[in-house]
């Protein structure tokens, strides 16, 4: 048994490339994820690599999951033969047992997989006390990561009370979001400072430098510095760059197109150990690997940026026709999605300018037309999704809930869809929405779990201090907060000074001491016991579950089931991370997002938006919404750049359909809780070849092209590029030329409209085909030959 076996050629290369840095460009489900598991598993089986040695980034936590169990099963496989010489299958439980948890312990627990937040925050907690900045903050193994929330309160609480600035002009979320962004670019505060305009710029600026001290007094990190710090670490301090670039001989990197500049930052440090990536060339026993595809950068909103990946042959120093070769495979067959369904991908995103034209083969046969539905509002649409739904599960006796899923473009579609789930009763589960880290009794907890750990973190103690109410009053907490100000010294060392406490008297005073002595007692036990018993304990000690008990209503009820949960997560962590502490399971908490939600694979339909969806397949898959202004979003409309965003985002949804793809529109819809709108079919639905759709495509008739007047504004796109005209309006009957011509790329046509052109590219045979023709100056077409007004040359 080979890690190679399972791979085609172009495959078993990338996974065989032993040294040197190596780039996989290839369309969506050509098994790029795959090689890229494969690869981590010959490393070490093949090429004897320590698994310690390895560090693989994804683009979720789930999918950092995934990889690893995949990896699991494969290294357990091999070792079945090796050791037993019997397939895995046939081994007796004990002798799988034995094998497994001898994988872990040899290789799970050594690699490093997981996002780059995730991977950097664990490197912080080995080497941040090595780090300080020019103004000499510094941060401590203990530090706390905040949340947006977390982040915002400081904000706010800098803009109100320390420079007392009028919160409707410096709304904290703002401000907050302008130095985020000057993070990402690695600007510090005076880098900000330096570059903003007006005294606006130069204010925000200042929020900046004092938010930045916040957090250091708080010995808190925000998201972006999870990354930001461990760029000015590396680059700062030689003994700790050369350590992990000693430590990583292996670097792998799935996704690379939505790389931003920071996270690239990193991956250079560490596999060049700081030196000029096009110089670089000290291979032995070393390699860089990474797998993207730039039609599906979908990220740009997070200052991801796919000439990254474009760059990287350059960046890496091989030029040469043959290196080039050297240091790239493509792979072109794609093995996820049927012919049909590929095909409209491929003429969709074929109307992207910027791109490079790849090829992505088919492997399965054509499969069910794509099926396009229009719908009268967005409740008629739920209504036939879930009707759609409910008729695969009963045809298809190999279908089951959870090979669907419904795709959209914005979160507010979801509650649709679900109201007709539910009154269908049918299971399913929302990817999104609100975090279960983000409910109020969960981020309680985790605030006295934080407390516990890193005392300085003052957010988590005025989260808590009097939660659930102990009788301390907001002048006490004002004047305790006043006093370590003035003393310049974390609020938990004036708040813990019995002596002190005491002398305030009165019923704050008692209730203060009540709550030293909790985290005092609790604190002991940090050490002693699994991190699921210490929450147990927390809610129990602290009061939080008797109140909850008392109170006695639904909503208390749902809090406390929550809690519970949390405890299972907790037990979760401690189940995949042996020696996992306190410290890892509130970073794993920290960094979930709700896309790790750990059930998606139960039996249940997943809602999710077309972001969350990347990287994943479903045998089905709706894409609802359809719609000028929806999906692509009103702001592409006018802007060429993000109208392609959308469509790579549209080419995204696509792809995840393995057997069947449904698409649907609504003509009328309620969002963002306002009046309905009429609304116009996507433009992307006009770039589907017709070949490849049936259903009730959309006529034009009067009271839609009255409709279309109406929305004039919705539709700028369409006006300014005849060729993007919504479905409505390119579908038109007409008779074309005699059926029967043959239609070959290469060929040059003229059409009635657009002039003269060039066939880039036939989908289907025979009666069914369809063309996309270049027209000179304008992006590619798909048509009909059948219908349009074109003849040969
Ligand atoms: P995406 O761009 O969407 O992330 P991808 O390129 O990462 O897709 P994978 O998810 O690795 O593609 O693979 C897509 C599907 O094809 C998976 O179900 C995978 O198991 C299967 N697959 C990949 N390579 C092969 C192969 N050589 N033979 C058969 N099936 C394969
Ligand atoms: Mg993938």
């Amino acid at each position: 048994m080979s890690f190679l076996a399972g791979l085609n050629d172009a495959q078993r290369r990338a996974v065989d490339h032993h040294e040197g840095p190596l780039l996989v460009v290839a369309g969506a489900g050509s098994g790029k994820t795959r090689a890229l598991t494969h690869r981590i598993a010959h490393l070490i089986g093949e090429h004897g690599a320590d698994p310690a040695q390895i560090l693989a980034v994804t683009f979720t936590n789930k999918a950092a999951r995934e990889m690893k169990e995949r990896l699991e099963v494969l290294l357990a496989q091999k070792l079945a033969q090796s050791q037993y010489g019997q397939p895995w299958s046939t081994l007796p439980p004990v002798d799988q047992r034995q094998l497994r948890s001898r994988i872990y312990r040899e290789v799970s627990k050594e690699l490093w997989i997981g996002t780059f937040h995730a991977l950097f925050a664990r490197m912080l907690r080995y080497d941040i006390d090595k780090f300080k900045d020019a103004e000499g903050l510094s941060w401590t193994k203990q530090f706390s990561i905040y949340d947006e929330a977390d982040a915002q309160s400081l904000v706010k609480e800098i803009v109100t009370q320390e420079l007392q600035l009028d919160p409707k002009r410096f709304e904290p979320k703002k401000t907050r979001w302008a130095i985020s962004n000057a993070k990402n670019q690695g600007w510090l505060p005076d880098q900000l400072e330096a570059n903003a305009e007006g005294q606006r710029g130069k204010l925000t600026a200042n929020v900046y430098r004092r938010y930045r001290r916040a957090l250091a007094a708080n010995n808190a990190l925000d998201f972006d510095d999870l990354l930001l710090l461990p760029v000015q670490l590396l680059q700062q301090n030689e003994q700790v760059r050369s350590y992990w670039h000693r430590r990583f001989a292996h670097v792998l990197v799935d996704e690379y197109q939505d790389t931003n500049r920071t996270q690239y930052d990193l991956i250079k440090l560490l596999v060049t150990d700081g030196k000029d990536p096009q110089t670089y060339n000290n291979w032995s026993g070393r390699s860089v690997f990474v797998v993207g595809d730039a039609d599906q950068s979908i990220y740009s909103f997070r200052a991801a940026d796919f000439t990254i990946l474009m760059g990287f042959q350059e960046d890496f120093g091989d030029q040469a026709p043959d290196d080039a070769t050297r240091t790239m495979v493509k792979l072109e067959e794609n093995y996820r999605s049927t012919a049909t369904i590929l095909a409209a991908a491929n003429a969709l995103i074929a109307n992207n300018s910027e791109r490079i034209d790849k090829v992505l083969r088919p492997t399965r046969g054509d499969g069910e037309l794509i099926t396009l539905t229009r719908c009268d509002d967005e409740i008629a649409e739920a209504e036939a999704v879930v009707h759609r739904l409910r008729t695969m599960e009963a045809a298809n006796p190999e279908l089951s809930w959870g090979d669907m899923a419904v795709l959209y473009r914005t979160n507010a579609q979801s509650r649709s869809i679900e109201e007709s789930l539910v009154r269908w009763g049918i299971p399913y589960i929302v990817v999104g929405g609100l975090r279960f880290y983000d409910r109020r009794e969960i981020k309680d907890l985790l605030a006295y779990l934080r407390l516990l750990v890193n005392p300085a973190d003052t957010v988590s103690l005025l989260r808590v201090i009097n939660v659930p109410k102990r009788g301390i009053g907001k002048t006490t907490i004002q004047r305790l907060t006043d006093a370590a100000n003035q003393l310049g010294i974390p609020l938990w060392d004036v708040v813990s000074d019995a002596e002190a406490v005491r002398s305030l008297g009165g019923r704050s005073a008692r209730g203060l001491l009540q709550f030293c002595e909790l985290l005092h007692d609790l604190r002991r036990q940090v050490q002693e016991v699994a991190p699921s018993e210490l929450i147990q304990q927390v809610m129990e000690k602290s009061g939080y579950i008797s109140e909850l008990i008392a109170e006695g209503t639904d909503e208390a009820e749902e809090r406390r089931r929550n809690l519970q949960e949390l405890v299972n997560a907790a037990l979760q962590y401690q189940e995949e991370n042996e020696e996992g502490d306190l410290e890892g399971f509130l970073a794993t908490a920290a960094l979930s997002s709700d896309a790790d939600s750990k059930d998606t694979a139960a039996d249940r339909v997943t809602l999710m938006t077309l972001h969350s969806s990347k990287g994943l397949e479903f045998p089905v898959v709706c894409l609802v919404g359809l719609e000028q202004g929806l999906f692509p979003s009103y702001r592409s409309l006018d802007d060429p750049a993000s109208l392609e965003e959308e469509r790579r985002l549209c080419y995204v949804g696509i792809t995840r359909a393995k057997e069947r793809l449904f698409l649907s529109h609504a003509s009328e819809r309620r969002l963002w809780g306002g009046m309905r709108e009429a609304a116009v079919p996507s433009v992307f639905l006009s770039e589907l070849p017709e070949a490849l759709v049936q259903g009730d495509l959309p006529q034009s008739g009067g009271a839609a092209l009255r409709r279309e007047r109406r929305l004039e504004r919705l539709t700028r796109v369409d006006r300014d590029r005849p060729s993007s005209a919504p479905a409505n309006a390119v579908r038109r009957r007409q008779a074309g030329p005699a059926p029967g011509r043959s239609w070959s790329v290469g060929d040059r046509v003229t059409h009635a409209s657009f002039g003269v052109g060039e066939i880039t590219h036939t989908f289907g045979s025979g009666e069914k085909v369809s063309i996309a023709v270049k027209f000179a100056g304008m992006g590619p077409k798909i048509l009909d030959p059948r219908l349009a007004p074109i003849e040969p040359i």
